[in-house]
């Protein structure tokens, strides 16, 4: 298993030990967990199209009587079938939130704040029409600002239009391993799909299991956790495995907007780059030293690649 390196200083630890604060948190040893899905899309895979696709995605929330927040990037939904699309989610209840419109780089240089300011108001036009449109902005790739004047531009801008920022606390690359069951369905339509099950099932029950203890550590309880997911072939196909081996782990479901009113979400962590994992960010802010970034597809290779069938010689 892959561990990140986690090293604290005893200061640190002693600080976050004292720190002060003005209502206690509720405490709370259940280990709570809520889906957050990124990136509903029209475009086509293999084995199901984008109806079965979302149907089956929608199917497993609603067997677990779950509520999710779903972060719509405008551009891939910008059309009467995209519309269709949150509609189904907007009446099966789950919350839409908005994750800008083109998806941009925040931590490119070359991209502003007046710039993400018109992104979030573009996505929202898409969204808005929607019932159950909540005032939650998740960012792109979670960059949440390279400088400090960008960082703290863009807490202005989600204040100043009534957003909260829709944090991820379990941060993991389930993209990566849809990318490579894509590719490989792509080249052999019947392949075996078990071995990526089974792989993508451990990784998440390994990132959970992190950034739980991670905010342990941190706050002395477990915290109601957002779970990182994207709208993709490999959700539709395995998220139900995902959340039975959580529910297996003691993690509870409970719905996006009950878990996002845990007090944690609340923090404005001082780090720079901004983003990611809203719990590593705190522990980052705290002397903890993480791999950075804190999810990437690379950790991930020699995992991805041992799922490849041997070469064929010759
Ligand atoms: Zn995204």
């Amino acid at each position: 298993m892959r561990r990140r390196v986690f090293l604290w200083s005893s200061a640190a630890l002693a600080a976050c030990a004292a720190r002060p604060t003005s209502a206690p948190a509720p405490v709370s040893r259940a280990r709570r967990f809520a889906v957050t899905m990124d990136d509903p899309s029209l475009v086509e895979t293999p084995r199901l199209d984008v109806a079965a696709r979302d149907a089956a995605i929608l199917a497993t929330l609603a067997a677990r009587r779950h509520l999710a927040a779903l972060f719509v990037c405008g551009k891939r939904v910008d059309s009467e079938e995209g519309a269709k699309l949150l509609h189904r989610w907007s009446a099966a209840g789950h919350a839409l939130g908005n994750h800008s419109y083109a998806h941009r780089y925040f931590h490119d240089p070359a991209m502003t704040v007046v710039e993400f300011a018109a992104e979030l108001k573009k996505g929202e036009a898409v969204i808005r029409p929607h019932r159950t449109f909540t005032r939650r902005f998740r960012f792109p790739f979670l960059k949440e600002g390279d400088t400090k004047e960008k960082r703290d531009l863009a807490r202005e801008v989600l204040v100043a239009q009534g957003y909260t920022n829709g944090h991820v606390t379990i941060d993991a690359s389930d993209w990566a391993f849809d990318a490579r069951l894509t590719k490989r369905l792509r080249r052999e339509p019947a392949a075996d799909l078990a071995p990526f099950r089974a792989a993508y099932v451990a990784h998440m029950v390994d990132r959970a299991r992190h950034y739980d203890g991670l905010a342990r550590d941190l706050f002395g309880r477990t915290i109601a956790h957002t779970l990182l997911v994207h709208h993709s072939l490999l959700n539709a196909l395995f998220l139900g495995d995902v959340l039975q081996a959580l529910t297996n782990e003691g993690f509870t479901l409970v719905n996006a907007d009950e878990a996002y009113a845990d007090p944690i979400y609340r923090s404005l962590p001082d780090t720079l780059p901004a983003g990611e994992s809203l719990v590593a960010s705190i522990a980052r802010s705290k002397g903890a030293v993480l791999r950075y970034p804190g999810e990437d597809a690379d950790y991930e290779k020699s995992t991805l690649d041992a799922l490849e069938p041997p070469a064929s010689g010759g």
